[in-house]
């Protein structure tokens, strides 16, 4: 595997070349909502926003939607879509020692797939307003899944 170096990268930080064609496709069923119009204006983590963001499913998909209501908090997984792919070692300004994009949660890696842990404020058909989002303003919205801790728990009043 070649290292690539060019003069987009920091000190200490590793770029490669990704492969030819990927290994296998994703469907984006939504797009995201988010008063985040720049990547400077984004929380660094959902978990530190209080902001209400709306989760438009499309159409085509919204009858996986059935039951929803039934959780209170969704991990919610998106596309960075305006993410670099590959700078395998990085150096985020908060952190001086270089690490490997695995042990970041930098949006730069292979596969910019964002992952936050959202309350479900609310369901209007198929817009969910969510809060605990830190994504741009139009991100794609690739899944939806209740959250973990939250799997068998049912939402409170
Ligand atoms: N919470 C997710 C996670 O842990 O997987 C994403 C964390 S990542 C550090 C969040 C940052 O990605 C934001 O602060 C912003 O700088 C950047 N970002 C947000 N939306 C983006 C997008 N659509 N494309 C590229 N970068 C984005």
């Amino acid at each position: 595997m070649t290292a690539i170096f060019d003069s987009t990268l920091r000190d200490g930080e590793i770029g490669i070349e990704l492969p030819e064609s990927f290994d296998a496709g994703l469907y984006f069923i939504g797009t995201i909502r988010t008063p985040f119009l720049r990547r400077e204006d984004c929380p660094r983590s959902g978990a530190d926003s209080d902001a209400l963001c709306t989760i438009e499913v499309f159409e085509r998909f919204a009858d996986a939607l059935l039951g929803i209501e039934a959780h209170a908090e969704f991990d919610v997984l998106y596309w960075l879509h305006r993410s670099l792919r590959t700078v395998m070692v990085q150096r985020p300004h908060h952190r001086p020692d270089p690490r490997g994009a695995f042990a970041l949660r930098s949006p730069v890696r292979p596969n910019p797939i964002g992952l936050s842990a959202c309350p479900l404020v609310k369901v209007e058909g198929r817009f969910l307003t969510v809060r605990g989002l830190d994504c741009l303003d139009g991100t794609p919205l690739i899944d939806l899944k209740p959250h973990q801790a939250d799997a068998g728990r049912r939402a409170g009043p």
